[in-house]
């Protein structure tokens, strides 16, 4: 029978107990040791079988419990520890602050909008990787006292959960989430009426929205629900479920994210006093359409300040960061043009932001663009001043991906920079792991310091090597676990299960590789030559253990192929204690794996891996990187901190590529991992490996935190763009003014000319030392030189005449001429020695540009 009405009700707390409310209505319990020891000591099993879960444990425990627990003077007492410390986190001063008394710039607020976000276990709205980025992005956030509000949906389904069939194939089911049973709260007015936002459509109704709110710490999280009784029902089902739908269903979950949230955002600060973003930070393409929300804010909105539109562009460009997060062209968010057309008409979300506007924003006009498409990227970059790629080698990539957007200018200079992804330490490390350090004299409070990882160096490797036992003896237990429940859901008998219990052992090198079933990732590599891998696993001295999860996305049969191969030879009885597949690869899956694993295994196609995080998680826990130069790995690879598996770039024929790739992976596990991890010293420790993981501790651990992410963002995005921003918002003059020279730039660049370069001081056999003068004679046309840069770039020249490790200066200007024509000087010396080469161009000069090529114009000889 189906209920006509569903509701929660939620438990009355003795008064004695009402920080057991406190502690479960914010989601620091979720990183937070002793609070989670609290809810623990409540009810131990019902902890475990409501999956850890707050709120769902205060409604389960009985009354008599919850009394009994009123007058258990031990429990009050860490319960009461536990909230003050809470408040004290909530209260205190932390990096921002000190940052700010020590009269350093940050921005008042800074919204992060992201279409997923996974922060817990208990509050499912994330896929992967990029939700569990955004989930620590806000978590490091609040740490650092950094005011973000973050900005998302909430799915009704969230993402789906895995299970498999008897042969091996994915199944999905999306069970409903009750927003009354979510560790959330709804947004009210002062009147206590539900807060909501509205968006035109036309053609139909407006899409109305409720805002909740998640309080992640200090930090806000916003998620818009369009489940409301009068919306119909197509609108309901916008806010259905994470990554379904075809394209215009994505596009009103766009258009909800993006214009839906800005307006929460406002609705939120005018209830609760909270200051005005100056910053818009857009997690991916998919809520770019914020930025036209705030220029509808600014050009037509009651009460707004009536700007043109591209004066409005300079104030949102100015404020907004824009990250992009995949190298896979595939992976780039785009809309049939003819759709953004029929959305954005005057009856349309954003009405008096002219259409052909926004379609330009959109337009793939460059060389190899497609004329049919609204690509969500560009409009992204187009958005925002500032954009940065997740890791050094994405942003390389990214700059060579998007070079048709500034075509004048060399990959280098493309205007998108890098900022290396980071995990949230208190959410993956293994509190046993954190034990070690503090044993060591650590602060754990000052888990994010050199000093703190250092502290590894001096525990001794019988400690190292116990703890990782527990940590792996904890996965095994969790697997045979998973693996009973998974294969009696595939119909097994339990009598056909007995083999469980020797699943996995706690003393064998345990290998884990868990990602997405994307091609790229290649979830199939280590399976290239079955019999290979058989005689790893099952090598009688030196044997391996394979754990094994991914999710392919629902629609992606290739993927469930790949799945289904995985779990096919892992099903063969001679090998299955060796190898599993866990399905339902999740946060509360990932928390005890990473830990639990000695290598971590990451084999992607070369590079199509933005950054990872999985493996930054898996080395804070002291666990060794076996992996693919790709994302952060090729970054702070060392050559001590774990392996690299040599690729074969360039290899067109991709199976042969495969093929050489998996054979250096067997090999590296055969002769270098498994020799090490089972040379035992005297004590039974195996020195040369816990060495590995020593310095993996101490030279990675610092790098790789979320919290080094978020300050990097702070100080090379955040503040920059709010400086600018206030430097266009006050009275907007700076805006227009900005954006009247731009137009003056552009129309006049015509007349930009390098005429004529001479240089004198250097003799026939110029010498190091040796100076040089340079003069070029360059028109401007209607231009002055004050709106230009003339720079002298000199540097080491190829038999093509190609510069490379080139110094860029600028010349002054040193004597003008009519008819807008100017001489520019200046000196440089010849530091060092072999084929030399200079040049010499133009490009805008304007203290608001973030990049000299934000214009996209220059002018060469
Ligand atoms: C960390 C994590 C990811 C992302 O890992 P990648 O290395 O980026 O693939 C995905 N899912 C879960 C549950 C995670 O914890």
């Amino acid at each position: 029978m189906r209920a006509i009405r569903r509701f929660t009700v939620r438990p009355v707390l003795p008064p004695a107990l009402a920080a057991l409310g406190d502690l479960a209505g914010n989601l620091r319990w979720s990183w937070d040791p002793a609070a989670q020891d609290v809810f623990e000591y409540v009810d131990p099993t019902l902890w475990e079988s409501t999956g850890r879960d707050p709120v769902k444990l205060l409604g389960a425990v009985g009354r008599d419990r919850l009394e009994e627990l009123a007058s258990d003077a031990a429990f009050l007492e860490r319960l009461g520890a536990a909230r003050a410390d809470l408040e004290r986190y909530l209260t205190g001063d932390r990096w921002c602050q000190r940052r700010q008394a020590a009269g350093e710039d940050c921005p008042k607020a800074i919204a992060y909008f992201s279409p997923e976000f996974g922060i817990t276990a208990v509050l499912p709205q994330y896929s992967g990787g990029l939700g569990i980025l955004a989930g620590d992005h806000l978590k490091a956030a609040s740490d650092l006292g950094v005011p973000i509000i973050g900005v998302g949906l909430l799915y009704r389904h969230g993402y789906f959960k895995q299970a498999l069939s008897r042969e091996g194939w994915q199944q999905e089911s999306y069970p409903v989430l009750d927003p009354d049973g979510l560790p959330i709260s709804l947004l009210r007015e002062e009147n206590g009426e539900r807060a909501t936002i509205s968006i035109a459509v036309p053609g139909g109704p407006d899409i109305e929205a409720r805002i909740f709110v998640a309080r992640v710490g200090r930090v806000p999280l916003l998620m818009l629900d369009t489940d409301l009784e009068h919306n119909p029902e197509t609108y309901r089902d916008i806010t259905d479920r994470l990554y379904g739908g075809n394209s215009e269903h994505r596009l009103r979950q766009e258009l909800l994210l993006g214009v839906g949230g800005v307006r929460a955002i406002r609705a939120f600060c005018r209830i609760t006093g909270h200051p005005a973003p100056e910053v818009f930070h857009t997690n991916e393409g998919h809520a770019g359409f914020l930025g036209l929300e705030r220029i509808r804010e600014l050009t037509v909105a009651e009460g707004g300040p009536k700007l043109d539109f591209d004066t409005a562009l300079e104030v949102g460009r100015g404020s907004t960061v824009f990250t992009t997060h995949t190298p896979v062209p595939a992976g780039i968010d785009r809309f049939p043009r003819t759709l953004i057309e029929q959305y954005f008409g005057e009856a349309g979300p954003t009405p008096g932001v002219p259409v052909d506007r926004v379609l330009a924003l959109g337009a793939e006009d460059y060389e190899g663009g497609d004329a049919s498409v609204f690509n969500m990227a560009v409009m992204g970059f187009r958005l925002a001043q500032r954009a940065n790629g997740v890791s050094q080698l994405h942003g390389h990539v990214s700059r060579g991906m998007f070079r048709g957007l500034w075509p004048a200018f060399d990959e280098a200079e493309v205007p998108i920079t890098s900022i290396t992804n980071g995990v949230h330490a208190p959410t993956w490390v293994a509190r046993e792991v954190v034990a070690l350090a503090v044993g060591q004299g650590a602060d754990p409070e000052d888990d994010d310091t050199t000093a703190f990882w250092a502290a590894a160096d001096k525990v001794p490797g019988a400690e190292v090597w116990a703890t990782k036992r527990l940590l792996r003896e904890r996965l095994v237990k969790d697997a045979r676990k998973r693996l009973a429940r998974s294969w009696e859901k595939r119909g097994a008998a339990r009598a056909e299960l007995g083999w469980i219990e020797n699943a996995l052992d706690p003393d064998v090198l345990t290998i884990g590789f868990a990602r997405r079933a994307a091609s790229y990732k290649r979830l199939t590599l280590m399976m290239r030559d079955p019999a290979r891998l058989k005689s790893l696993l099952l090598h009688p001295e030196r044997p391996i253990q394979l754990v094994i999860a991914g999710k392919a996305h629902p629609a992606d049969d290739g993927g469930k192929k790949l799945i289904q191969d995985i779990v096919r030879l892992s099903d063969d009885p001679e090998i299955r204690h060796r190898i599993v597949f866990l399905p339902n690869y999740d946060i509360a899956m990932a928390q005890p794996l990473y830990p639990g694993c000695d290598v971590w295994l990451n084999n992607p196609l070369r590079p199509y891996e933005a950054c990872g995080t999985s493996g930054m998680k898996a080395a804070l826990n002291g666990g060794l990187n076996l992996s693919v130069l790709d994302g952060w790995w090729d970054e702070w690879y060392d050559g001590n901190n774990g392996w690299a598996i040599p690729t074969a770039d360039g290899v067109e024929d991709v199976d042969h590529r495969d093929d050489l790739e998996a054979d250096a992976l067997y090999d590296l596990i055969e002769n270098e991992v498994a020799p090490r991890f089972y040379d035992l010293d005297a004590e039974g420790v195996p020195a040369r490996w816990i060495e590995m993981t020593r310095h993996t501790l101490k030279s990675l651990g610092p790098k790789v935190l979320a919290t080094r992410m978020v300050r990097d963002y702070v100080r090379q995005l955040y503040t920059p763009a709010a400086l600018t921003a206030r430097a266009l918002n006050s009275d907007y003059a700076g805006a227009a003014e900005l954006a009247a020279w731009k137009k003056k730039v552009r129309t006049g660049w015509s007349g930009v000319r390098v005429e004529h370069v001479e240089s004198s001081g250097v003799s026939d056999a110029p010498e190091v030392g040796d100076q040089m003068s340079v003069c070029a004679f360059v028109a401007l046309g209607d231009l002055s030189p004050a709106d230009v840069d003339v720079q002298l770039i000199h540097g080491r020249s190829n038999g093509e005449d190609e510069l490379s490790d080139t110094t860029v200066e600028s010349l002054r200007v040193a004597e003008t001429y009519e008819g807008g024509r100017h001489r520019f000087d200046g000196d440089l010396v010849l530091d060092h020695s072999g084929a030399f080469g200079y040049t010499v161009r133009v490009i805008p000069r304007n203290d608001l540009l973030a990049s000299p090529a934000e214009l996209g114009v220059v002018a060469l000889p």
